[in-house]
C-alpha cells in the first residue's frame, strides 16, 4: 500500500477515535458520502466558518452576509442552466459494475504520468544534488519533455470533448489510453452518458398539487435572487458582496475520499458585484486575497497552487482553483470565478423582475458582473486536519499523535489540569477554568496520569495544558505546557488571560 493511503487511513480513523467526524448513520453500516462531525468536529467547522465570515465580511465594509433557504422557486434551476447543464459524465464497468465520472478516469491516468515526471526530477535531484536545476530539468530532458507533451495533448482532447459533449469520443479517448477499472483490471466499459447531480424532491400534501423541488447544488442561486433585496436594504453601491455560508447537496456519482467529495456538505461563497468590463481587474484581486487567506494560517505556501481552467462552465469567462496539497496529492479546495452576468440577467429573464443597479457616477443602469469565491467548508476541514496530523517520536520509547492546528482553530484552547484529586487542586483548577472558558473554549479533565491527559490533548490539538500543582496552592502559579514544543512554564495565574489570547487574536491572522 502507497504511504499516503496509510497516513490517510490513520487521519480518517483518528478523527473517529477523537470525535471529529463520524460516517453517518454508523449504526446502520453507515451512508456513503455523508459524514457526521462529532463534539470537536463541530468546533473546528465553527472556527473555520467564523475566520472566514470575519475576514470576508466583518472586514469588509462592502460585504454583507445572508442565509437564503435551501428549498427555492424551481425555476431558479431553469435560470441557473442547472436543470439542463449541471451534469457529469458518467461510465460503469460492465464487470466490477462500478460506476466512475468518465473525465475523472482519464484525469487520474494523467496524474500517473504527472508522478513519473516528479519521479524523473526527484532522480536527477539525486544525482545532481545541489547544482540540481528544477526548471531547467523540466524544460530540456527528453523523456520529461516527451511525457508533459503526452499529458497536454490528452487534457485538451478531453477538454474539447467534454466542452462539446461528445461522449462517443470520450469513451473511444479511454479505450485507446487504455484505461482499465481499478476493481476488475478491464476496460469493458459502457457508453458515457449524462447525469445529473442535483437531488428532486416534492413539496406539497397530495399527489394531484405537489411540485417539485430541488436541493439547492451550490448557495450562489440564493444570493443571485436577493441581489436587488439585499441592495436596496442595505444602500450598498457597486462594488459590493454578499457572503453566505449554507449547505448545498450534490447526488456525486462517485464519493470517495472521506469528506472531501460528499453528497450533502457545506460551501462558503461569495459574490461580489461590479461594473461590466470591471470583471478582470477584481478577479485578479480576489484570486491574490483568498490566496493570502489560506497562507495567514501558517499551513506551508508550498502547500498551495493555482490551477486555471482552460475548460468553462456555461456562465463564466475566467475561473481558476486554488488547489491545496491533500494526502492524495493536490486538489481543489476553492473555487474564483468570473460568472459574468448570466446569472443575474437569466433571473431577469425567468423572473420577468429587473435585476439592475443604478449607478450614478456614470448615470446608468446595468446587470452587474460577479466574481465569485466558492470554498467547502468541509474541505478547508480536511485540508486544516491532514495537514495537523503529525505522529511523532517523543523518546526512545514513546510516540505521541498530535494536531498541529493552527492554534486559532483549535477547538479546545486550553486544558485545565489537576495534578491530583487531591487537597483542593480540582477546586483551584475549576476556578481558573471559571476565570478564562468565557473567552476560550477549554476542557476540565482529571482523570489519567498526566502524562496521559497531555497525550489526549495533544491527540485533540490543544495548543495549552494548565497543570495546577501544590505549588499553584501556595503561590497562585501554575505550568502552562505547550503543545508543539511541549515546553514547560511556570507563569501566574493572572498572566493566563493575555498569554492564551495573544496566540489566538484574531489580529494576528486576519488580512
Ligand atoms: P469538483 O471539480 O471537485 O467536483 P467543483 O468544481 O464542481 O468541484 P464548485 O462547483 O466550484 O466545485 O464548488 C465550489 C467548492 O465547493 C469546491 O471548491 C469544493 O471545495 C466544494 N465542493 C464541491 N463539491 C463538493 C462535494 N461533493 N463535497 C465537498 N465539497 C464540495
Amino acid at each position: 500500500m502507497a504511504n499516503y493511503e496509510d497516513i490517510f487511513k490513520k487521519i480518517i480513523s483518528h478523527a473517529k477515535e477523537y470525535g471529529y467526524v463520524f460516517q453517518s448513520s454508523e449504526i446502520y453500516d453507515g451512508l456513503a458520502a455523508a459524514y457526521d462531525y462529532g463534539p470537536f468536529g463541530v468546533e473546528l467547522k465553527n472556527n473555520i466558518k467564523n475566520y472566514w465570515w470575519k475576514s470576508m465580511v466583518n472586514m469588509h465594509e462592502n460585504i454583507v452576509g445572508l442565509d437564503s433557504a435551501i428549498f427555492m422557486h424551481p425555476n431558479t434551476w431553469k435560470a441557473s442552466g442547472h436543470i439542463d447543464a449541471f451534469n457529469d459524465p458518467l461510465i460503469d464497468n460492465r464487470d466490477s459494475k462500478k460506476r466512475y465520472r468518465a473525465d475523472v478516469l482519464i484525469e487520474d491516468y494523467l496524474s500517473k504520468i504527472e508522478v513519473k515526471i516528479e519521479k524523473d526530477c526527484a532522480k536527477a535531484q539525486k544525482r545532481y544534488g545541489d547544482n540540481f536545476n528544477k526548471t531547467e530539468f523540466i524544460s530540456t530532458n527528453s523523456r520529461v519533455l516527451e511525457r508533459q507533451k503526452k499529458v497536454d495533448e490528452i487534457k485538451e482532447k478531453m477538454n474539447h470533448l467534454l466542452s462539446s459533449g461528445d461522449f462517443e469520443k470520450i469513451k473511444l479517448l479511454i479505450n485507446d489510453l487504455e484505461i482499465k477499472c481499478p476493481v476488475s483490471g478491464t476496460n469493458n466499459w459502457t457508453d458515457v452518458r449524462q447525469f445529473n447531480l442535483m437531488f428532486k424532491t416534492k413539496v406539497g400534501a397530495t399527489e394531484g398539487s405537489s411540485t417539485d423541488l430541488y436541493l439547492r447544488p451550490e448557495t450562489a442561486q440564493g444570493i443571485f435572487v436577493n441581489f436587488s433585496n439585499v441592495q436596496k436594504t442595505t444602500r450598498m453601491k457597486i462594488p459590493f458582496g454578499i457572503a453566505q455560508i449554507g449547505k448545498a447537496f450534490r447526488n456525486e456519482i462517485i464519493a470517495r475520499q472521506f469528506i472531501f467529495r460528499m453528497r450533502e456538505f457545506e460551501q462558503m461563497e461569495m459574490q461580489f458585484f461590479v461594473r461590466p468590463s470591471d470583471e478582470m481587474k477584481w478577479y485578479k484581486y480576489w484570486k491574490e486575497f483568498r490566496m493570502k487567506w489560506h497562507e495567514s494560517l501558517g499551513m506551508g505556501k508550498q502547500n498551495y497552487r493555482f490551477h486555471d481552467h482552460e475548460t468553462l462552465a456555461h456562465y463564466a469567462n475566467a475561473a481558476t482553483d486554488i488547489q491545496f496539497n491533500f494526502p492524495f496529492g493536490f486538489k481543489e479546495l476553492e473555487g474564483i470565478h468570473s460568472r459574468t452576468d448570466f446569472d443575474l440577467k437569466s433571473h431577469q429573464k425567468y423572473s420577468g423582475k429587473k435585476l439592475q443597479f443604478f449607478d450614478n457616477e456614470v448615470n446608468k443602469s446595468y446587470v452587474p458582473y460577479v466574481i465569485e469565491t466558492s470554498i467547502g467548508l468541509d474541505r478547508m476541514f480536511l485540508a486544516v486536519l491532514s495537514h495537523a496530523f503529525h505522529e511523532e517520536q517523543v523518546n526512545d520509547n514513546e510516540k505521541r499523535v498530535v494536531l498541529k492546528l493552527p492554534s486559532l482553530l483549535a477547538p479546545v484552547k486550553a486544558a485545565v489540569l489537576p495534578l491530583t484529586k487531591k487537597d483542593g487542586m480540582p477546586q483551584k483548577a475549576k476556578e481558573i477554568m471559571r476565570s478564562i472558558k468565557l473567552d476560550f473554549n477549554c476542557q476540565y479533565e482529571e482523570k489519567d496520569s498526566i502524562g496521559k491527559r497531555y497525550r489526549r490533548q495533544d491527540a485533540i490539538g490543544t495548543p495549552f495544558c494548565i497543570t495546577v500543582d501544590h505549588q499553584t496552592l501556595d503561590d497562585n502559579t501554575i505550568t502552562l505546557r505547550d503543545r508543539d514544543s511541549m515546553k514547560q512554564e511556570r507563569i501566574a495565574v493572572n498572566k493566563l488571560h493575555s498569554i492564551i489570547y495573544k496566540k489566538i487574536n484574531l489580529a494576528k491572522y486576519l488580512l
